[in-house]
């Protein structure tokens, strides 16, 4: 399996000199499986950067989406092989009833908020409703979990045919009762073990308790969560659109400090558009 991030960044896109090296896009996610199938997190402004690498001709992407909010499907629109009549979307269930609402009608383009209906889009999106609990995609069975967010929200495990997999757990509130499902004890669970977990760490223990039930994490918790569920590697994701690549540097650093003194062997990294993550088969 080999998992790249085209958008890292949470809430709005933020680009400019202080977050280049990390990058400023919003959250998207390009995972391709080991028959060659291509599976694609979230639709932020990361996805008009995966559209432009992708050949003209005969396309399939499996489109999972985490949530609704602006951040996670303002790529879509800019999506280049969106404006092309051999592409083909497969759009996969969402959280809540409210959201399967979006999910039908692609409620982005009504003519208001952009210029073409969802009835000229060349490209063809396929509304599919899988039956079961696990979801059999290409060569991997991919499971979903719900998480703590406005709104609601849902995270995704993936697991290759070969063994390898990748959790990812974005827009999440660690640390808090988690009405709706989606307890840092489940999570645990879900997260059990995974090649690579991708987690939202969008905040520091100075950002509260301003933005409790916001739906987001603090990084402590998100390594708390790491401790437990043992990955092979942890990556912060859904970076504050303030935070400068400076400032999430020292938090690497900090954080694989917290991991050595806590005999927790787990690599970690900050989430970073366009670096390739290859997992070996298990
Ligand atoms: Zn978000
Ligand atoms: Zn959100």
């Amino acid at each position: 399996m080999r998992v790249i991030a085209h958008g890292v960044r949470g809430s709005v896109p933020a680009p400019g000199p202080d977050t280049a090296r990390y990058g400023g896009n919003t959250s998207c996610v390009e995972v391709n499986l080991m028959d060659g199938t291509r599976l694609v997190l979230d639709a932020g402004t990361g996805l008009r950067e995966l559209g432009k690498q992708m050949a003209p001709g005969p396309t399939k992407v499996h489109l999972l989406l985490s949530h609704t909010h602006w951040d996670h499907v303002l790529g879509l629109p800019f999506f280049i092989p969106l404006w092309r009549k051999e592409t083909e979307i497969v759009v996969y269930p969402l959280a809540s009833e409210a959201q399967e609402r979006f999910r039908k009608t692609i409620t982005l383009f009504d003519e208001i908020h952009f210029p073409v209906g969802v009835d000229d889009i060349p490209a063809s999106f396929d509304f599919v409703k899988p039956e079961g609990s696990v979801w059999q995609i290409g060569s991997a069975q991919v499971s979903r979990i719900k998480l703590n967010h406005p709104g609601g929200s849902q995270g995704f495990r993936i697991v290759d045919a070969d063994g390898s997999s990748v959790a990812y757990l974005t827009d999440n509130e660690l640390a808090l009762p988690a009405p709706g499902g989606g307890s840092d004890d489940e999570l645990v669970r879900f997260a059990d073990e995974v090649d690579l977990l991708i987690h939202d760490a969008q905040y520091l223990p100075a950002d509260m308790p301003a933005k409790v039930g916001w739906g987001h994490s603090v990084v402590d918790d998100v390594l708390e969560l790491a401790r437990r569920a043992r990955p092979t590697k942890l990556l912060l994701f859904h970076h504050d659109p303030d935070r400068t690549d400076t400032e999430l540097d020292a938090i690497r650093d900090a954080s694989r400090s917290w991991l050595k003194d806590q005999n927790v062997a787990c690599e970690l990294d900050i989430a970073t558009e366009g670096v390739v993550h290859t997992l070996p088969p298990r």
